[in-house]
C-alpha cells in the first residue's frame, strides 16, 4: 500500500535490519528497542490490523506465528520466554498501520506491562 512506512520496508525501499523472511511474513528490528531483543514481524501483504484479520487470513497468520517462534529461536530466547505484543488503534497506541507483532525478550518484562514493557 502507498504510503505504507511497513510496506516500503517488506518492498525494500525503507532500509531495516532483517532478522528472517518466511514466504509471506517478514521480521526486522526495531528501530527504538525497548528490550535486548526487540522484533517485529509483519505480513509482507498489507493488513491495518488485528481488525483486518479474518477466515481469510488462516494462512497469513499462521506464517506469521511461524516466523514468531523462528525469531524467537533464532535470538535465543525460546527457553528464556519473551512477549508477543500487537496494538490495535488509538487507545492501544497503534502508530504504524500495517499489522505488526513485536517480539520483545533478552530480559524480565513486567506483567501488566508498564512503558516500554508495553511494546510501543
Ligand atoms: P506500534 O506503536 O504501531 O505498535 O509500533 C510501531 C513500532 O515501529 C515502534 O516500536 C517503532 O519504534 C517502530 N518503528 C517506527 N518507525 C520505524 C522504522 O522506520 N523502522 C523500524 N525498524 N521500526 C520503526
Ligand atoms: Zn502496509
Amino acid at each position: 500500500m502507498e504510503d505504507c512506512l511497513f510496506c516500503g520496508i517488506v518492498g525494500g525501499s525503507v532500509p531495516s535490519t532483517a532478522v528472517l523472511e518466511t514466504e509471506r511474513s517478514y521480521a526486522f528490528r526495531d528501530i527504538k528497542p525497548a528490550a535486548p531483543v526487540h522484533v517485529l514481524v509483519v505480513p509482507k501483504e498489507h493488513l491495518g490490523s488485528v481488525e483486518d484479520v479474518g477466515a481469510g487470513q488462516t494462512e497469513v497468520l499462521a506464517d506469521l506465528f511461524a516466523a514468531i517462534r523462528a525469531v524467537a529461536a533464532k535470538e535465543g530466547i525460546s527457553e528464556s520466554g519473551y512477549r508477543v505484543v500487537t496494538n490495535v488503534g488509538e487507545d492501544a497506541g497503534q502508530l504504524v498501520h500495517h499489522l505488526h507483532f513485536h517480539v520483545l525478550g533478552g530480559r524480565s518484562l513486567r506483567w501488566p506491562p508498564k512503558g516500554s514493557d508495553a511494546g510501543g
